[in-house]
């Protein structure tokens, strides 16, 4: 069923909370089909909102092509910077182990023009958003879901989506789920924005900052990466620091067991500094430049929780379903295709009144969670090969990148659903595995009845 508008047959009502990605996705998508679709969303507003996350995203083919299906083509390239291929430098002195050329072209962006072309576009479609709102309770029966929201308003639609993220409140009111949290992984990203202006003050970082040009930067070292890009349209260059040793923070000058917030503020930058004082002049000149940055400490959901509700009228999307690591860039675009099959699949309900909220949960689990599991051991690889400390693996490593490809396996990274029992990384059949998915595709060509 495309996602273009539709008469449906029997009209859900839906109520999605949380308008992150995933949620706006979501209630595009079900409008699109002819849904009546209410978000309900915490944030006070969508355009000029300052502060929060400093983030920049990278979105794949398998998540622009969903945006694409959404009616988003044309504002998502006027915020994105496009490019096709990645530059793998070596930690130490910057120089180019490899430019690793790719089929299909990534977009990068900052999360909040995400946001905001698509709350443009779900304002647009008809799409109710309550702002600054949240919920007390959910009541789920047999017979009905009752959302009492904050403000004292009661809803009872015919499905709730919970697209409330890492921490999703929706996810408790599940009985089989309500005790489930995400737990640190102990790996941690440092969100980094430079101006334009400071990169054009050294020639080793005026060399980094490529607008619309191969913005895409993997600086590799042990235990660490930093990648970085351009975001074009806000005069940026932005750089995501990962430590996948940063444990407790001790390397950080941390005394006791890191307790903060997943995101805070982080202004120890003389900790920070010395952390990353091993890596080359550029990077260690913009952090001098630095003053300030987003602190990510990095949580995991268990993969196996359900995600539909035993009656099918709650259905979690994105990461209030599973978190990921952000080692791959693709923890945005699986919400997102969550979104996309979630919304053909009530499209294809609304269309066939025998069709019920029931068989739409067992096709959504059945269609999303291989997927989902095997991109969560791909991330997971991804990690142990940007992270290889100097050796002959890491020499490895560098002469094979972006050509035969490179595999990690053992010392537990062989996990359930991995990519072919091997987690590979820049091979051509890897990237068709992760960003040749095509989600509308998928969902309108499952066969309902018929175990997934
Ligand atoms: C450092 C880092 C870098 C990343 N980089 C990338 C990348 O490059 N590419 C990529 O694809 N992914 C990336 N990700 C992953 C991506 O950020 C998430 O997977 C994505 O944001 C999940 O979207 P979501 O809509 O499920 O949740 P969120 O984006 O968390 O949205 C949840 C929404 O729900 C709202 N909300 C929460 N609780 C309530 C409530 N009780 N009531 C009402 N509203 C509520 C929130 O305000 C928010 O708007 C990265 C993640 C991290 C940590």
């Amino acid at each position: 069923m495309p996602l273009t508008p539709t008469e449906p047959k029997k009209r859900f009502s839906v109520v999605v909370i949380g308008g992150g990605i995933g949620g706006l996705a979501a209630a595009i998508g079900l409008r699109l089909s002819g849904q009546t679709v209410t978000v309900i969303e915490l944030r006070e507003k969508y355009l000029g909102q300052t502060g929060g996350a400093r983030q920049g995203l990278n979105q794949t083919a398998n998540s622009y092509t969903c945006l694409y299906a959404l009616g988003l083509e044309e504002p998502f390239h006027k915020f994105a910077d496009n490019g096709d291929h990645i530059k793998m430098r070596r930690y130490s002195d910057g120089t180019v182990i490899k430019a690793i050329h790719k089929k299909k072209r990534y977009s990068k962006l900052h999360r909040e023009d995400l946001l905001r072309i698509l709350y443009e576009r779900a304002v647009e479609v008809g799409v109710e958003i309550i702002t600054n709102e949240t919920f007390e309770s959910i009541e789920d029966t047999q017979q009905h879901v009752r959302v009492q929201l904050q403000s004292g308003r009661t809803l009872q639609p015919d499905l709730v989506v919970g697209a409330d993220g890492v921490h999703s409140k929706v996810r408790k009111s599940i009985p089989s789920t309500k005790d489930i949290t995400a737990s640190p992984t102990g790996d941690c990203v440092f969100l980094v924005n430079v101006p334009k202006s400071v990169m054009a003050k050294q020639p080793s970082t005026a060399a980094l900052y490529k607008s619309g040009e191969d913005p895409f930067h993997f600086t590799v070292g042990p235990g660490r990466c930093i990648v970085s890009w351009t975001i074009t349209i806000r005069e940026l260059y932005h750089l995501q620091i990962c430590d996948f040793q940063y444990g407790d923070g001790k390397a950080y000058g941390l005394a006791e067991k890191d307790d903060s917030p997943l995101v805070s503020t982080f202004t120890d930058m003389p900790a920070l500094r010395k952390r990353w004082g091993d890596f080359d002049e550029a990077i260690r000149t913009l952090l001098d430049e630095t003053d300030v940055c987003t602190k990510w400490r990095i949580a995991e959901t268990p993969l196996d929780m359900p995600w539909c509700s035993p009656t099918s009228r709650i259905v979690l999307i994105g990461d209030a379903a599973h978190t990921f690591e952000p080692f791959a860039g693709q923890g945005a675009s699986m919400a997102i295709e969550d979104a996309t099959v979630l919304s053909c699949l009530i499209a294809r309900a609304s269309q066939d009144p025998s069709l019920t909220l029931a068989d739409v949960a067992t096709a959504y689990e059945s269609l999303r969670r291989p997927r989902v599991d095997a991109i969560r051991a791909m991330v997971k690889a991804n990690a142990a090969i940007f992270g290889l400390a100097d050796g002959e693996k890491q020499a490895e490593r560098d002469r094979n990148i972006g050509g035969e490809g490179f595999s990690v396996g053992g010392e537990g990274r062989e996990e359930k659903g991995a990519y072919q029992g091997t987690a590979k990384w820049s091979t051509e059949e890897a990237y068709e595995f992760t960003e040749g998915y095509d989600a509308v595709k998928e969902a309108d060509g499952y066969v309902f009845g018929r175990e997934g």
